[in-house]
């Protein structure tokens, strides 16, 4: 594996006050406990295991908008590419990134040599006006697309005050130090003192909002080599933000609206067959224009999934699974395409959920997801990527006011950002109030005269 570090750059000394005041200015509540931050955001539920942020670098609970400039002339192409990989981070989180050429707050520099680095957070503001807050060393059109994930949106955690999950003491402490300094040493040409700095000494828990475990799978840690771990177990790291990541910074940095399963387009997606329906829940209607095929319209959907899908399940983290017979693909929704080395199979990636042919799946806004296959349903935890036990369940006696025809099976769901979620079997749809946790009054209905544009029947995804 070829590796760059990725250092955080801090301020010098006598900017410490500065920064401590810049951070305090962006929110009145920002000082280094935990209680002060969870002041500021009334109603915030921290989770017990989630990625870290430095409560003295943390931009406020109304989110993070900031302007972003190169300094070097990078192509166009490779200039929206960088910054859409940045915005990576807003699918679910109040986070926007947008270019401009005029004074930046975000300057990103491509020295070759320098690594990858960036400022982080609020201190972001308190570099001078010509100088760069992040490096992507050498990123060119040509640099693997993985890099773009795993580097472009390690680096834009920083920006947003995210400091490397490894630096938590629990996993420093599985650290052997000797052997660390001379790793980085070799690989990175790091002094001594730099790998002390940037890797063996842990994160000042009481500036930390963050508690309980580390997230080894965070986008913000590092891949540790086994050769270096005192108890001989590699530290993964993370290659992409993953559900935690998302679910954390959406708690940050909130948005309105929890997770749904309309896009952050504002779209929602039907599937039948070998078409698919764009539906605006706004305008409530098909999109004029659709159906369209699948096939040349889902970049990267293999030969299997162009037609029959099984379902759709819009997820926390920027990403929509795809199931298909015993096979799932995970498509990113900001760089529109699947992700690399899918289709996977459900076995072993799923734990706790059938192996194939799952009806329908859709993610609550309670941190859970729940999917259906004939009479039963298996509800799953998002942060914990497993079935909660006691699953699957019968349909029956579990959802209120199901009709008996739908607690047979379903073909699709969607939750809505109303408070609503609908279920659709054959002709007919009900609507199940979320927050009562029971279908509404007056429902089935059919789906025809109610859905203008959808499919009348038989809905796959
Ligand atoms: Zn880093």
């Amino acid at each position: 594996m070829s590796h760059i570090g990725c250092t955080i750059k801090t301020l010098p000394q006598e900017s410490q006050d500065l920064a401590a005041s810049k951070a305090v200015e962006f929110n009145p509540a920002n000082a280094p406990a935990l209680h002060a931050l969870k002041a500021s955001m009334p109603g915030a539920v921290i989770q017990p295991q989630h990625l870290t942020a430095l409560t003295t670098k943390y931009w406020g609970a109304k989110g993070v908008k900031l302007t972003v400039g190169f300094l070097d002339n990078p192509p166009a192409d490779l200039r929206a590419r960088i910054i859409t990989h940045m915005n990576a981070w807003g699918s679910w989180s109040n986070v926007q990134f947008f270019e401009t050429s005029v004074d930046p707050q975000v300057r990103i520099a491509r020295t070759a040599g320098s690594g990858y680095w960036s400022y982080l957070g609020t201190d972001v503001l308190l570099i001078p006006p010509d100088e760069a807050t992040m490096n992507l060393d050498s990123f060119t059109m040509n640099t693997a697309d993985s890099e773009f994930y795993r580097v472009v949106r390690h680096e834009t955690g920083h920006t947003l005050g995210f400091p490397h999950e490894h630096m938590r003491q629990e996993i420093i402490s599985r650290i052997d130090q000797d052997k660390a300094i001379a790793y980085f040493g070799t690989t990175q040409g790091w002094s001594k003192q730099q790998v002390i700095d940037q890797v063996l000494t842990p994160l000042d828990s009481s500036a930390l909002l963050a508690t309980a475990e580390a997230d080894i799978h965070s986008i913000m840690c590092y891949w540790l080599p086994a050769s270096i771990m005192k108890d001989g177990v590699a530290v993964d790291g993370g290659a992409d933000i993953d559900a935690l990541d998302a679910q954390f910074a959406g708690t940050l940095y909130p948005r309105s609206v929890s997770p749904t399963s309309i896009w952050p387009n504002g779209k929602a997606y039907f599937f039948k067959g070998a078409q698919y329906d764009r539906y605006d829940p706004k305008a409530d209607k098909v999109d004029p224009g659709y159906p369209k095929p699948i096939q040349g319209n889902w970049p990267g959907f293999p030969a299997g999934f162009e037609a029959g899908v099984n379902a759709a399940v819009v997820w926390g983290n920027g990403k929509v699974y795809f199931f298909k017979g015993s096979q799932y693909i995970r498509y990113d929704i900001v760089a529109d395409k699947v992700d690399a080395g899918y289709p996977k199979p459900i076995k072993g990636n799923w734990p706790g959920l059938w192996a194939d042919k799952i009806d329908a799946g859709v993610v609550w806004p309670n941190g859970k997801a729940y999917f259906f296959k004939g009479s039963k349903y298996i509800r799953y935890d998002i942060a914990t990527d497993k079935a909660d036990a006691g699953y699957p369940r019968a349909i029956q006696g579990s959802w209120p006011g199901f009709p008996s025809s739908f607690t047979t099976g379903i073909n699709a769901a969607v939750v809505w950002d109303n408070g609503k979620a609908y279920f659709f079997k054959g002709s007919e749809y009900i609507r199940y109030d979320i927050a009562n946790n029971k279908t509404d009054a007056g429902y089935p209905k059919p789906i025809k005269g109610n859905w203008p544009g959808l499919w009348e029947k038989n809905i796959d995804a």
